[in-house]
C-alpha cells in the first residue's frame, strides 16, 4: 500500500503546483470514512483508493483527480456524503466524486455486442469531465487487478465481460494503451483461463528455444542504426495472450503459424528520423508483403501515430517493427492523460498534442469546437444522444429529446403502434417526457390500441414519425371508403336505385378509376360528389332533393333530422367518437359530444364535419344539399376519449366563487380543459369553461350541478 508522504511526494514529482494538504486531507479523510470495511482479498478497503490514486501519477494527472481517487467510494459505500466532500474538498473535486459514484451505479446488464457500443457511448454521455473516466479505468483496473478474490464465479465473469467489452475499449479510445493492455490480459484470464494458460506456456517454450532472442535482436539493430547515424532507443516486446489469441481467432490461424508473436520498437527524435530509419530496416532485412503501416501520415482515430512494418528479421523470424518519435511514443502511452502532462507544463509541444486531441474528440462524434475542450476540459460529446435502458438491460441510442414513444418505435414499429403508456424507472410518465441517460423504460402496451396522431408533434425521431403517419394514413383511407360508400348509397336510396356491382364498375371505368374503394375514396375526400356518380350510373337521373325551397334554418333542421329519425335512422352513418386527423371532425363552432344530435357536413378533402343539428353555421349549406350527411353516434363501439364541452357560467365576485366552479365541476367527474373570463362586473364574473366530459348526459349534470351552487349565478351550455 502506498502511503501518504509517498503518494504526495508522487504528484508533486510532476507537479510542481501540487496542493499538498488537498492530497493530505482526502487521504486521511478516506481512510476514517472506509474505516474496518476489508476488501475481498482481506486488505483494508482503504487500500483500493490508494491504489487507484497510485495507477493515476503514472499518468501525471492533476492533484483534484487524484483526490477524487482516493475519495471515489465514500459516497457510495460509506456514510460521508457528497456536501462534505463538497464542503472540505471544494466544488471541482465533489463534481468529479459525483461523476464517478454516477457512472459506478450503471451496469452492462446484457451481453450482446451491440449494446456494448451504445454503452460506451452512455458512459462517454455521462462523464461531462474526461478525468471522471480516467478515474473510472483506473478503478476498474484495479479491481480487475483483485478480482481472483471474489468467491462468486458469476459476478468475476460479469466483471470480466464487462472489461472486455466497456473499459477496454473505452481505454483503447482514449489512446491509453497501457491500459487497455492490461484490461484485456486480467479479463481474458477469467473468461477463457484454458486458453490463456495455454498460450502462456507456448509462449514460454518459444522464449525457452530461442534463448535471449529478444536482446540479440534489439542489439542488432540498434548497431545497424548507430552506424547509419541515427540515435534510436529500441525495446522489443513479446505479445500478450489475449492479442495471441484473438490474431489466432480473427486469421484463423494456429499458433505455429503465428510467427510474429516479438514485436520491436525503435523510438527516434524527429519524424524525418522515423522515416530515415525505415528505409534502413527495409534496406537491411526482406519485408513482409500486406504488413506495412503508416500511421504517421495517416493517423489512427483515436490519435495513434506510428509507422508499423514486418520483416524476416535477424534471427530469419518474422519481426513487427514500429517506428515512431518520442513523443508520439508518450501518446500511444498515455493516450488522452498526456494532456494534462503537457497541461502542466512538462513540455512545449503542446501543438502536436493539440492537434491530437482532435482526433479522439472525432471518433467520439463530438460536433464542437476542440478548443472547447481544451478549456474546459469538458466531454461534450454525445450531447446530442441519449442512451436508455429496456427492461431487458439493452441499450437504446437515441436524439437527445427523443420520448418514450420514440424509445418504443426504436424497439420494435409494432410496439411502437401498440404503446399505451410508459413507465421510466419504475414510475409511469407522460407519454411526452422526455428521456434522460440512463433511464429505465418500460413501454406499456395494449393488442387493441394504436398510435395516436397527437405524437406526431412530440416523437424526434423519423423512425417514429413515419409510422404514426403512415398509420394515420390508412386509418384515414379506410374511413374516407366507409363515408363514400355511405354517401353513395345515401343517394341512390334516395333517388330510388340499387347499387349493382356492374353499375359501380361502370362508373369506376368512366373515372379511370381502380376499384370502387378508390371510387368511395374519392367520394369520402370529396373530389367526387355522390351526384357526379349517380348521374354517371344513371344518366338522366336527377338526385333526391326532399328540401325544396327551405324556409328559417331553425324551423328546417329539426325537421330534417326527424325525417331520418322517421325512418329509424336507417341510413345514418355511425360516427365513432373522435380520433383527431381522422375523416371525422367535430366542428369547433358548437362542440358536438355524444348524446347530441348530429348531422354530418362533407367538406372538400377534409371528410365530414360533425355539427349539433342546431348549429347556426349550418344556414351556409343549405342550398347544397349533397353535402349532407345522417350520421348517428355509434353507441356500440364505445366511446374512445373524452369531448370538450363549453359552457357559460355567471359566478358570484366573491372569495371562493372560483373553486366553487371547479369543485362541483372536478366533484361531477369532469376535467376543465380551458377557462377564459368574458366579462367581469363588481358583482359577478362571466367566463366559458371548456370541459371534458363522457357524453351529453355527463355535461348535463354538471350543469345542473352548478345550478344548485349558491355561488353560482347561472349556467348555460354554448354552441356555435
Ligand atoms: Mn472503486
Amino acid at each position: 500500500m502506498i502511503r501518504q508522504y509517498e503518494l504526495v511526494e508522487r504528484v508533486s514529482s510532476y507537479d510542481p503546483a501540487t496542493d499538498e494538504e488537498l492530497l493530505n486531507r482526502a487521504y486521511v479523510f478516506s481512510m476514517k470514512a472506509h474505516g474496518a470495511q476489508l476488501r475481498a482479498s482481506g486488505d483494508p478497503y482503504f487500500s483500493h483508493p490508494i491504489e487507484v490514486a497510485g495507477i493515476l501519477t503514472d499518468y501525471h494527472l492533476d492533484c483534484a483527480t487524484i483526490a477524487t481517487a482516493l475519495l471515489h467510494d465514500t459516497v457510495e459505500d460509506t456514510v460521508a456524503t457528497l456536501d462534505e466532500i463538497d464542503d472540505l474538498f471544494g466544488s471541482e473535486v465533489a463534481k468529479l466524486v459525483d461523476g464517478v459514484t454516477k457512472l459506478s451505479k450503471l451496469e452492462l446488464r446484457s451481453e450482446a455486442n451491440r449494446e456494448a457500443e451504445n454503452f460506451r457511448k452512455l458512459l462517454l454521455a455521462m462523464s461531462d469531465d474526461i478525468r471522471v473516466l480516467l478515474v473510472k479505468l483506473a478503478d476498474r483496473l484495479h479491481n480487475m487487478r483483485t478480482l481472483r478474490f471474489l468467491k462468486k464465479r458469476e459476478k468475476r465473469q460479469r466483471i470480466a465481460i464487462e472489461t472486455m467489452e466497456i473499459y477496454a475499449p473505452l481505454a483503447e479510445r482514449l489512446g491509453m494503451r497501457q491500459i487497455r493492455d492490461e484490461l484485456e490480459t486480467l479479463a481474458f484470464a477469467e473468461l477463457n483461463a484454458d486458453a490463456h494458460d495455454a498460450i502462456n506456456q507456448r509462449l514460454k517454450l518459444l522464449r525457452e528455444d530461442a534463448g535471449n532472442m529478444v536482446e540479440r535482436v534489439t542489439g542488432e539493430l540498434g548497431q545497424t542504426l548507430e552506424e547509419a547515424g541515427i540515435e534510436a532507443e529500441i525495446s522489443g516486446r513479446e505479445k500478450k495472450a489475449y492479442s495471441v489469441w484473438r490474431k489466432m481467432e480473427r486469421d484463423r490461424v494456429e499458433f505455429e503459424q503465428l510467427a510474429d508473436i516479438t514485436a520491436f520498437r525503435i523510438v527516434v527524435d524527429t519524424v524525418p528520423q522515423c522515416y530515415q530509419a525505415l528505409g534502413i530496416v527495409h534496406g537491411r532485412y526482406r519485408t513482409v508483403p500486406g504488413r506495412f503501416r503508416d500511421y504517421i501520415s495517416t493517423p489512427k482515430r483515436n490519435g495513434y501515430r506510428s509507422i508499423h512494418t514486418t520483416v524476416i528479421g535477424p534471427e530469419r523470424q518474422r519481426t513487427e517493427v514500429q517506428i515512431r518519435t518520442r513523443e508520439m511514443h508518450e501518446v500511444a502511452e498515455f493516450g488522452v492523460a498526456a494532456h494534462w502532462a503537457y497541461k502542466q507544463g512538462q513540455s512545449t509541444s503542446a501543438g502536436p498534442h493539440y492537434r491530437w486531441l482532435q482526433e479522439p474528440l472525432e471518433i467520439l462524434e463530438h460536433a464542437e469546437s476542440p478548443e472547447e475542450f481544451l478549456e474546459h476540459t469538458k466531454l461534450a460529446m454525445f450531447q446530442d444522444q441519449v442512451f436508455c435502458f429496456t427492461p431487458k438491460g439493452e441499450v437504446i441510442a437515441l436524439p437527445r429529446g427523443a420520448t418514450p414513444v420514440d424509445f418504443a418505435y426504436a424497439v420494435h414499429t409494432q410496439v411502437g403502434d401498440s404503446c399505451v403508456g410508459a413507465k421510466i424507472n419504475g414510475r409511469v410518465v407522460p407519454l411526452r417526457t422526455e428521456l434522460a441517460n440512463g433511464n429505465q423504460v418500460d413501454i406499456l402496451r395494449s393488442s387493441t390500441s394504436h398510435p395516436d396522431p397527437s405524437w406526431e408533434s412530440f416523437v424526434v425521431t423519423g423512425r417514429a414519425r413515419a409510422a404514426i403517419r403512415r398509420f394515420i394514413r390508412n386509418r384515414e383511407r379506410a374511413e374516407h371508403i366507409r363515408l363514400g360508400r355511405a354517401i353513395v348509397e345515401k343517394v341512390f336510396r334516395q333517388s330510388g336505385h340499387e347499387i349493382t356491382e356492374e353499375g359501380v364498375g361502370h362508373v369506376c371505368k368512366v373515372f379511370k378509376m381502380k376499384d370502387e374503394d378508390e371510387l368511395y375514396h374519392a367520394v369520402g375526400i370529396g373530389q367526387l360528389t355522390s351526384r357526379q356518380v349517380l348521374h354517371t350510373a344513371f344518366p338522366g337521373e336527377r338526385p333526391w332533393s326532399g328540401r325544396g325551397a327551405i324556409g328559417a334554418i331553425n324551423r328546417v333542421l329539426p325537421a330534417r333530422w326527424r325525417t331520418s329519425a322517421d325512418k329509424g335512422n336507417g341510413h345514418a352513418v355511425p360516427i365513432k367518437g373522435l380520433i383527431p386527423g381522422m375523416a371525422v371532425h367535430h366542428a369547433p363552432c358548437c362542440h358536438p359530444i355524444p348524446g347530441d344530435r348530429i348531422v354530418g357536413i362533407v367538406t372538400r378533402g377534409k371528410g365530414v364535419m360533425i355539427h349539433t343539428i342546431d348549429c347556426a353555421s349550418l344556414e351556409q349549406f343549405t342550398e347544397e344539399d349533397e353535402r349532407w350527411l345522417d350520421v348517428k353516434w355509434d353507441v356500440e363501439a364505445g366511446e374512445e376519449g373524452l369531448h370538450v364541452g363549453r359552457i357559460r357560467a355567471l359566478v358570484v365576485n366573491e372569495p371562493g366563487g372560483l373553486s366553487a366552479l371547479s369543485s362541483v365541476i372536478a366533484k361531477n367527474r369532469g376535467n376543465i380543459s380551458n377557462l377564459r373570463f368574458t366579462n367581469r362586473g363588481a358583482h359577478f364574473f362571466e367566463m366559458t369553461v371548456d370541459i371534458e366530459v363522457e357524453d351529453v348526459k355527463h355535461l348535463t349534470d354538471i350543469i345542473t350541478a352548478l345550478r344548485a351552487s349558491p355561488q353560482i349565478n347561472d349556467v348555460d351550455r354554448i354552441r356555435g
